[in-house]
């Protein structure tokens, strides 16, 4: 135990110094740099949205991930992000009338059952006019019923859904397969770090990522369900037979194409923890830029994870109250008074 808080430790080292580079409000970036990263941002900061208000249970705890989610943007310096809060899908919707068209990218961080028609076809016409989305995690679980969305999003699970959704998609032998056979949509194993595999390593939103990182622990969506219509899979993972899996390739990072717009669709990021990879948090910002203005300018951090090892940040799996709860050694000396309470111990 004492080494795994050890590694924690020099993880949040490794980080802390990586953030403080990444900083907002750091100097502009040398010349020699230009034509890769932030130095290209010299323009407008680009709006975006996060809607969130709804998930399917407490266990996606949009209160919670949204604030990092709002952070891991504005790390990057290129965007200045408004989080709008939708009314619940029970709850009145007639003061709810959010201005779609400010924004260059809607990022959405939130799961109901159903919209009001107004509100669907606003979002549609948002969209299919240009408008970038990013759908993240159990967002693909929201709004079974609704085709347009489901078209969006490509791919998605639960909340009931079946062969109606659409086929079943995966990777076989490097191609993207659709397999009609009737059954239900989703499901995961125990959330345990698992590998990425890049499938479109030319992709603005993929370009000089390893051919395979490893993701934090998370869960591993498989059997997504959905139409699948101008869907291009940038990377899957092996949804293993011996943890409640499919064994095939999943679909773990998407980009579709609706009318004018762009969607980037992740499936990972069921926690804090799980927002806290590097590997998702870059992934998540390149696809936020891309479906914002249809480039990437950002540059992949020297702490991006590899095939064999997770690399995650500190400060962002901190923004979650109960990140050290079970931890049996103080991380840090001051918190040496919380492990030695009684409370503390009755809670292992
Ligand atoms: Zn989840």
């Amino acid at each position: 135990m004492k080494r795994r808080s050890f590694a924690v430790l020099l993880v949040g080292i490794v980080c802390a110094l990586t953030v403080q580079g990444q900083g907002a409000g750091q100097p502009a970036a040398p010349p020699e740099s230009h034509g890769m990263g932030r130095s290209m941002s010299h323009g407008a900061p680009i709006k975006v949205m996060i809607l969130d208000g709804q998930s399917g249970g407490a266990y996606h705890n949009w209160r919670l991930t949204t604030p990092v989610l709002r952070k891991e943007l504005e790390d990057t310096g290129l965007f200045e992000v408004t989080v709008v809060t939708a009314p619940a899908s029970d709850q009145d919707f007639s003061g709810f009338e959010p201005n779609l068209g400010h924004y260059k990218a809607i990022v959405m961080n939130y799961d109901a059952p159903d919209w009001p028609a107004e509100m669907r076809a606003r979002f549609e016409k948002y969209v299919s006019d240009g408008g970038g989305l990013v759908i993240v995690h159990a967002t693909d679980n929201a709004f079974p019923n609704w085709p347009a969305f489901n078209e969006m999003a490509g791919i998605g699970g639960w909340r009931n859904r079946d062969e109606k959704a659409g086929p079943y998609w995966y990777i076989r032998d490097g191609r993207l397969v659709s397999d009609p056979t009737p059954g239900t949509a989703g499901m995961h194993g125990n959330r345990l770090p698992y590998q990425v595999t890049t499938r479109a390593a030319e992709h603005p939103i993929m370009k000089g990522l390893p051919p395979v990182w490893m993701h934090t622990a998370d869960e591993l969506y498989g059997k997504l369900r959905g139409p699948g219509k101008n869907m291009t899979v940038l990377a899957t993972a092996h949804s293993d037979l011996q943890n409640k899996g499919t064994g095939h390739e999943e679909p773990m990072l998407m980009v579709v194409r609706y009318g004018k717009g762009r969607i980037f669709h992740t499936v990972m990021g069921h926690d804090v923890y799980a927002l806290s990879c590097v590997g998702f948090t870059t992934t998540f910002q390149r696809g936020t830029e891309w479906v914002a203005t249809g480039v990437v300018t950002q540059k992949v951090p020297a702490n991006f994870p590899t095939a064999k090892s997770v690399s995650y940040r500190v400060d962002i799996a901190e923004m979650d109250p109960d990140m050290l709860k079970g931890a049996s050694d103080p991380i840090r000396p001051e918190e040496k008074h919380v492990v030695a309470t009684p409370h503390a111990t009755a809670a292992h």
